[in-house]
Order: structure tokens, then sequence, then C-alpha cells
């Protein structure tokens, strides 16, 4: 087979000592790889560049489609983006791959039985950074789930399952609350499930599902999650193995992955020799294993769970072993890979030893065509600006629509019914939520209507700041209704 080339960023801080040991190691395991290396992170975003990555090493990236990257650091303020979301989102990788595993008694963790792997949805949610402030009072984030960005997670999520031979998968959301954005990423994911009925499916709201996997993670195999929610639980899950500084991750799009380790640059500890190199080398066996290299991705990871065995660890790790009184031998990261590279060939006899028999292929998702159901438009929110209070502008604008097809069904103030009949003591901010529907149920309406009723309200001195639709899709409504609606 021909050797393959991959895209190579040392990034910042201790991103290149904990690169470069873990190419050697991959090297001296016998990675059938070109390193090809680019710039990126602080030198591109310091020279100018606020994207912090070039057009070059997109280049690189799209060519060779894997890139294995070390943690970068972002310059604080400046206007500088985080390099980590523009690759994700530029390049569509949807799927964020965490595993989270305990090597407790020779990494201490307070779950000895953790072996978690997290998917996370890495393109939508509140991640889409689509922000307003709308008022003088009031801010908003909007939370964007789409049908074909849940298709891609949830089919990734079964395929990973049944590659990787995991056999059950937790979906975590709060469509208790969100019953339309989370309640979409839930019914996505059930309706998968379908197709594969060994591997078991079932779902926890976030909530409550968290606080169990926290306090018995031997219960679970495989969560699945919406970004934000993922982002959180990642990290705790990491942490919950015993150290940022082992867990790996993996980025996957339809025809490009990112592999990097979850922790940051940790600058501090730059340049010292002392950081730990185990994420990163982590995230590189998943890559190997990905790139159709098991038999690389197993003599590493195996050589790496024996030096782990005997004890040989940097400093983050020496740290527990030492409060807990444990025999070990603290080394800096070129030590550390030296000892990796020593033991290439050997399995730990403790640990479990992994087995990579086959280069895993993540079929590409297969999305669903929606896009010609049939969309009525019934209604429309209109939100105003006013500093008046909830029956002044209420029945003001009921007058208004009085000569029109349309009718004011309610008023609400951040998301409670206030007009009509609300109480008292329902605190007010300058930002109504005004619920126009037909007057006539079942006619529809068109946006001329919706426009002219716009034209009214302004016409009034009331200042209008964003409308949102109304609709029945399919015969189904397709809003929320008011909470005292
Ligand atoms: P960090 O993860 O870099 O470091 C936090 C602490 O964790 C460190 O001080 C250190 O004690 C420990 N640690 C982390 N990695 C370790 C390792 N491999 N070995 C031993 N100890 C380790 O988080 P931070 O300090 O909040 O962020 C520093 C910079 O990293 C920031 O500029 C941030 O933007 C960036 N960052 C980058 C990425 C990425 O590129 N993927 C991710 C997170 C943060």
């Amino acid at each position: 087979m021909a050797k393959r080339t991959i895209t190579v960023a040392r990034g910042d801080g201790i991103g290149p000592e904990i690169m470069d040991a873990s190419i050697r190691i991959l090297d001296a395991a016998g990675a059938d790889v070109e390193w090809e290396h680019i710039d990126v992170g602080e030198k591109v975003y310091l020279a100018g560049n606020t994207s912090g990555i070039a057009a070059e090493a997109w280049e690189s990236i799209k060519r060779n489609k894997v890139l294995f990257k070390a943690p970068i650091t972002t310059p604080q303020g400046g206007g500088y983006k985080s390099l980590n979301v523009t690759i994700r989102k530029t390049l569509g990788l949807y799927a964020n791959v965490r595993p989270a595993i305990s090597y407790d008694p020779f990494i201490p963790s307070r779950y000895p039985g953790m072996n978690v792997v997290t998917i996370r949805e890495n393109e939508e949610d509140l991640y889409a950074g689509i922000e307003h402030q709308q008022t003088p009072e009031v801010t908003q984030c909007l939370k964007i789930i789409t049908r074909p960005g849940c298709e891609k997670i949830c089919q990734y999520a079964f395929e990973y399952a049944k590659a990787y031979g995991r056999k059950r998968i937790t979906c975590m959301i709060k469509d208790n609350i969100m019953k339309i954005t989370d309640g979409l990423f839930v019914k996505v994911f059930y309706e998968t499930a379908k197709n594969y009925p060994e591997i078991q499916a079932d779902d926890w709201i976030i909530d409550i599902g968290m606080a169990k996997l926290v306090d018995a993670p031997e219960d679970f195999d495989m969560v699945l999650m919406p970004n934000l929610y993922g982002d959180v639980a990642t990290d705790i899950l990491g942490l919950m193995t015993g150290s940022v500084g082992i867990a790996p991750g993996a980025n996957v799009g339809a025809d490009i992955a990112m592999y990097e380790a979850i922790h940051g640059s940790a600058p501090r500890h730059a340049g010292k020799n002392k950081a730990n190199p185990s994420g990163l080398l982590l995230s590189g066996v998943m890559m190997m294993v990905q790139i159709g290299q098991p038999e690389v991705a197993e003599k590493v990871h195996n050589a790496w769970l024996k030096t782990i065995e005997d004890g040989i660890v940097t400093y983050d790790l020496a740290r527990k072993l030492k409060a807990q009184g444990k025999e070990h031998t603290e080394v800096g990261t070129k030590e550390f890979a030296d000892a990796v590279i020593e033991r290439l060939g050997q399995e730990p006899s403790t640990l479990t030893p992994v087995r990579y028999d086959k280069a895993i292929q993540i079929k590409k998702p297969v999305l669903s065509n929606v896009r010609s159901e049939k969309m009525d438009l019934i209604g429309v929110d209109i939100f105003t600006r006013d500093d008046c209070d909830a029956n002044t502008i209420g029945d003001k604008l009921v007058e208004l629509a009085k000569d029109t097809g349309m009718a004011l069904k309610m008023i609400s103030n951040r998301g409670q019914k206030v007009y009509p009949n609300g109480h008292p003591e329902t605190f007010l901010t300058d930002h109504w939520r005004c619920r126009y529907y037909a007057k006539n149920q079942g006619d529809i309406l068109s946006n001329s209507d919706i426009t002219d009723m716009m034209n009214r309200i302004d016409a009034a001195g009331i200042e209008v700041i964003k409308t949102e639709n109304l609709y029945m899709i399919n015969g189904e409504r397709a809003y929320s209704l008011g909470q005292g609606e």
C-alpha cells in the first residue's frame, strides 16, 4: 500500500514536545506515514491572520484528508477566532469522539470501571454562534438543531458502535423543555436506532443522565449528545479518568478527520520536557485505526498500557501516584516516549490488552429529504420592544388587528404569557413576543399579511425587532406554545 501522507500541526505551548514524542513513537511502531507539517496557531495569529490558519495549510489538510494536531494557544482579545471551531465548521467535522477509559490503579481514578465513549455533535446547537442583543435588556443566542445534522451524528454513533463492538448508546437531551430542538435530536436517534437492532438505544434527560453518569460511569457504554452538553460532559468524563493529559479525541467528517488531545497548550509547562504526551498519542492511535494501519495502533496502544502499568509516568500522574503512596518513576516527555518505544511489541499483564484487528470504515451518512414537506403559515410571533405594561401594549395590539385577517392570541415576556389575563407578579422586561394567528381557524396567511401587521404596529409607535413565522408542517404544530398559552 502507498505511504499515507498526514498533515501535522505541532501547535503551541507544550504542543511541539508532545507532537514530537507521539510521532517518534508512531514511526518506531512502523507507521507507514509521511508527515507533512503546517503552521497554525499563535505564530499565524500574531502575523495578522485572525483565523490562525493560512491558505497553504488549508490546502494540505484538504489534500491529505487527515490532520494530526497538537493544541494551540488562542491569543486573548484582538478578535482572534478559535481555530478549532473554524476547522471543525469549515471542514464539516460533525462528530466529536472522546473515549474516557479508566486505567486505575495505574492511573488513580475514583471510577475504576469506567469505559465510556462520548459522541458529541460538533457543528450545531448554540455553537452556531448566532447571537443578538435585541433590546437594551434582552440578549439571545439561537439554538440551531437541524434534521441533517441529527441524521449525520446519530448514524455516526451507531456505525461507531457497530465497528467497535459497543453494545448500547444512551442519548442525553433536554426534550422535556426544548421539545422541538432536543425533541428532534432524540426523535432522529430512535429513527436511526431501528436500523441497528443489535445495539441497545435509550435516553436520559441530560441533568439526571449526567448525574447518573458521574455516579456510576460503569453503567454506560456510549453516550450521544448535542454540542453544548457534549462539550461540558467530555471535560468532566476526561478528568474522571484521572488526568486531562491522557484523554484523546477525534473530530470526524464525511471525508476529513482531525485527531487531537482534549487538553490545551498548557503554556506554563512549555519547553520544560514535562508534559504528558498520552492524550495526543492515543488520538494518534485512533487515527492509525482509521487510516487502515490497525496493527500500528494496536502495537502502540499496548506498549503505552505496559508503560503505564510499569509505573513510568510524567509529572501529572506522578503527583497522583505519590499522593496514594504508590511506586512509580517520574520521567519527562522525551523519556516517556523512549519508555513506550522500548515496550513496542509487549502487552500489559493486568490491564486488558487492546485488539484492533481490522481497519475501521465508518459508513458515510445517508440523509433523508424533507425539503418538500408541506408548510402552512397559520400565524406569526412579532417581537417588539416597549417600556409599557402588558395590558397597555396588549389592548393596543388587539385594536391594531381589528380589520385584518389576524387576531392577537397572546403576549409573552421571556416566554411567560402576560396578556390577556397575566399575573401582576410576573417580572417584565422591555421585550414582548406578540402572537397573532389567522382570525378564522384553517385560514392560511401570506407574507404580506404579516408585513401589513408589522407596518401597523410600527405606525402605532411600537418598535418591531423581529418575527418568527408559525407553521403547521405536515399537519403538525411546528412551534412551541407559550408558558400559560
Ligand atoms: P490547558 O488544558 O492547556 O491546561 C490546563 C492545565 O492542565 C495545565 O496547566 C496543566 O496543569 C494541565 N495539563 C494540560 N495538558 C497537560 C498535559 N499534556 N500534561 C500534563 N498536564 C497537562 O488549558 P488552559 O490553560 O485553559 O488553556 C491554555 C491554552 O490552550 C489557551 O490558549 C486555550 O485557548 C488553548 N486551548 C487549546 C485547545 C486546542 O488547541 N485543542 C484546547 C483547549 C485550550
